[in-house]
């Protein structure tokens, strides 16, 4: 079978990489190859930062005004709209994820595109109230210049509209460099881009692997921003590249968040969200609620129930839409599942459920796990699986719970499960974490930020400063008075 051959965008050419290297994109429902991108060196990638520094000077791009940005970003929303089928297979054959979750996300990312398009006339500076009575000083909000977002493979169209939306919005020029794992929906993309009449050079696309594309990108000395989602061992790698070219950073990280389930909680309800939270997307994402924290009172009730649910999920085909579970991304992602569930098993933690891959011919998948754990210092406890492994803990009193859910290196989401509302109120305020979810799980909008705590990252996508993020604040100071300069040595 030929495989189906994509090319990187560079200052509006369409263009394979300088050597003609190539590499391979897995289906994950299959594990076969199905198309093939450029493998693009420092040479590529220098070629897109230039062509994006020239798109960022250029009268072409700064002579639109914000309202006219703001337009674009309208129109290229309204492209993805009109193309949600053709992303949504292209990135359910990408990356394994099921139909209606990428449907559902692709549907909903002209809203990033709309929200952000009307903050882009909104970026305004202040005039400052100063005590020096002979002096105006006001700030202006300018675009940093180019903006390299680095994509993980897990939601790849939803994590790069919540960079590009807001770096466009605020007049930057950007370099997509997406995973290796699952490319092919970020050039679809800037195609649309193009369609929309957004200047040549504003978008590009280079593609390859990390160590190589990534870190030649990260470590550019024109690139200024630096918008990374991935894991905190990649973010290591992205930091040090930045003092080469201090470039400001945003890092979207893992998580281990906890689901907190509180006696007075409807169970049904939580359970649901508890499914909701570690085997949607085969728990390959950020914000998985991978520890359950459990009221001893309804702890065997809720993991019973859980039992139940989990094991009538349907495990198949991603773009089949009965299907509930899709594979595993990547081969390495199984092996990494494997690994984790091998050593929790050694470490005497209590399979409930799953714990090996399910008897087909092909394909990445793994079966919902769930594991009992005596202790919250666990490895299963700690550390991001990123697959479809729960691992569960009882608590007696709220100031265990909370100790508990603390007790991390990381802060991105929590869900909190409970009727009483000072409760919910109290136990939101108290825990780490950048999004909380009270009564339900996973719900992201426009307007929401996103963003973690600790090894979670920082910085915060999404929402109304989320442009900021991709502004630089000046300050200019004026001297409305006629005297002449007074002593030159003396600080004013
Ligand atoms: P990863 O860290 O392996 O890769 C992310 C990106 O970084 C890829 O494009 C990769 O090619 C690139 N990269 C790798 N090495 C690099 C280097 N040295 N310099 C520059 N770039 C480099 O992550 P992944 O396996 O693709 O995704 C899974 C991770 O992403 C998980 O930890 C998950 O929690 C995290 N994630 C976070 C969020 C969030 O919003 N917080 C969302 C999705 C995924």
């Amino acid at each position: 079978m030929s495989l189906q051959q994509f090319q990187m965008c560079i200052g509006g050419e369409w263009t394979n990489a300088i050597s003609g290297n190539t590499f391979d994109s897995l289906n994950p429902a299959t594990g076969e190859a199905w198309a093939q991108f450029p493998d693009a060196s420092a040479e590529d990638v220098n070629r897109a930062v230039e062509a994006a520094d020239t798109a960022f000077r250029s009268a072409e791009w700064r002579s639109l005004t914000p309202t006219a940005r703001g337009k674009l970003l309208r129109k290229l929303g309204d492209l993805i709209a009109a193309n949600t089928e053709t992303l949504a297979q292209l990135e359910s054959t990408d990356n394994g994820k099921l139909i209606r979750e990428t449907r559902g996300q692709v549907s909903y990312l002209p809203e990033f595109f709309y929200y952000t398009a009307g903050l882009a006339d909104k970026i305004e500076g202040e005039t400052l109230p100063l005590d020096k009575q002979d002096m105006l000083a006001y700030t202006i909000r300018e675009p940093l210049g180019v903006v390299a977002a680095i994509i993980p493979w897990n939601s790849p169209l939803y994590l790069t509209a919540i960079k590009v939306a807001p770096a466009l919005a605020a007049g930057n020029t950007i370099v997509l460099k997406p995973s290796e794992h699952a490319s092919a929906t970020l050039i679809e993309l800037v195609k649309l881009a193009e369609q929309a009449g957004i200047p040549k050079g504003v978008i590009n696309v280079v593609t390859g692997y990390g160590p190589s594309t990534g870190a030649a990108l990260t470590s550019h000395p024109k690139v200024r921003k630096i918008a990374f989602t991935g894991g905190a061992a990649t973010a290591r790698h992205v930091i040090r590249s930045s003092a080469e070219n201090f470039a400001k950073l945003s890092l979207e990280l893992g998580g281990k968040s906890p689901q907190i389930v509180f006696p007075d909680a409807d169970l049904d309800s939580a359970v649901n969200g508890i499914v909701a939270g570690i085997f949607a997307a085969s728990g390959q994402s950020c914000v998985a609620g991978s520890r359950l924290l459990v009221h001893k009172d309804v702890y065997e009730q809720v993991i019973n129930a859980l039992v139940e649910r989990a094991s009538r999920i349907k495990i198949g085909n991603p773009q089949a839409d009965e299907s509930e579970m899709g594979p595993m991304a990547t081969a390495q992602q199984l092996a990494v599942v494997e690994s984790f569930v091998e050593r929790a098993q050694a470490e005497g933690a209590r399979l409930r459920l799953g714990g090996k891959r399910p008897d087909v011919d092909q394909g990445w998948y793994y079966e919902p796990t769930i594991f009992e754990c005596s202790s919250n210092a666990d490895y299963l406890m700690q550390e991001e699986v990123f697959g479809p492994v729960a691992a569960v803990i009882p608590f007696e009193t709220e100031e265990e719970a909370l100790a508990m859910a603390n007790d991390s290196q990381y802060g991105l989401a929590a869900g909190i499960w409970t009727r009483d509302i000072a409760r919910a109120h109290r136990v939101a305020r108290d825990v780490h974490s950048g999004i909380i979810w009270v009564n339900t799980y996973r719900v992201v909008s426009a307007m929401g930020s996103i963003g973690g705590f600790k090894s979670s990252g920082y910085g915060r996508e999404s929402g109304i400063d989320s442009v900021l993020e991709y502004t630089e604040r000046k300050t200019v100071w004026i001297n409305l008075s006629s005297e002449p300069m007074a002593d030159p040595f003396v600080m004013r």
